[in-house]
């Protein structure tokens, strides 16, 4: 579902991503860890194509949305190629960002309207269906305000899932949340995974990368230092720098 390789990202002098490759399989979840600053939301940033990139391939479902090295200049991906992506692929924010002024039905069923166009009687029957999926079929006219972190969390997934995309993009999604809410989310989380959603999951959460990843990838000062199972990685990592950062957060 991902091919990364080679992928160089810079802010002005600042090297954020030296050389990354990666691969994420369809159906499958991978979570990322690593130190704050390691580069692991400006990986996410780039597959969703929020951030250009500088060099190397990136592929998502095949299509090619990144730049390409081709003799020496850079090839950028056709734009059909890019919004396709963006549109297949679904992110959740670490803040939910949703509409404040919006209930949660409405909120989920912005994007299948606004954006892809879709009849809203269709639309809004799939908003409800999966606004029971997420635990809150009772929270339908609830606004964003009147809800807790993790009710307002499991709305965003919900809306993220409306746009039926084929990868879902998670960016500390449980960061912002009092620590008796983050279960919750998780939970809604690992049930996604099991119906075979491919995820790609920056976190802090090791818990969660033992019981739901595929693949955990450590990074490191923009590289990929180490990655395989939850239990290599975090069960057995081979790289000190895996096992320092292990050591401070476990
Ligand atoms: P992580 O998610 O691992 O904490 P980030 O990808 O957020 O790491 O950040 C990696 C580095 O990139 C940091 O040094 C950060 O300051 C820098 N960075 C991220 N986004 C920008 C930006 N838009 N402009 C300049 N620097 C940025």
């Amino acid at each position: 579902m991902i091919e990364i390789r080679g992928l160089r990202k810079s802010f002005r002098d600042n090297v954020v991503l030296a050389d990354v490759s990666l691969s994420v399989e369809a159906g499958s979840v991978t979570c990322l860890i690593g130190p704050s600053g390691s580069g692991k939301t400006t990986l996410l940033r780039c597959v969703n194509r929020l951030e250009t990139i500088d060099a190397g391939i990136l592929l998502v479902d095949g299509q090619l949305v990144g730049a390409e090295r081709r003799r020496g200049r850079l090839v950028e991906a056709r734009p059909g190629a890019i919004a396709r992506s963006r549109t297949q692929t679904g992110m959740v924010f670490q803040r939910f960002n949703l509409f404040p002024h919006r209930t949660a039905l409405e909120n989920v069923m912005e994007g299948p309207v606004h954006v892809l166009r879709r009849p809203r009687g269709e639309v809004q029957a799939e908003a409800e269906r999966l606004l029971e999926r997420v635990g809150l079929a009772h929270k339908t006219d609830a606004y964003p305000q009147e809800l807790s972190g993790g009710q307002q969390q499991r709305i965003a997934i919900a809306r993220a899932l409306a746009m039926q995309p084929k990868l879902l993009l998670f960016d500390e999604p449980t960061s912002a949340l009092d620590p008796e809410l983050v279960g919750e989310v998780l939970a809604v989380m690992k049930d996604l995974a099991a119906e075979g959603m491919t995820m790609l999951v920056v976190t802090h959460e090791l818990g969660f990368a033992r019981e739901a990843a595929d693949q955990v990838v450590f990074m490191d000062g923009g590289v990929v230092v180490e990655s395989g199972t939850p239990e290599s990685v975090i069960g057995d990592p081979q790289q000190d720098r895996t096992r320092a950062f292990l050591s401070r957060v476990l």
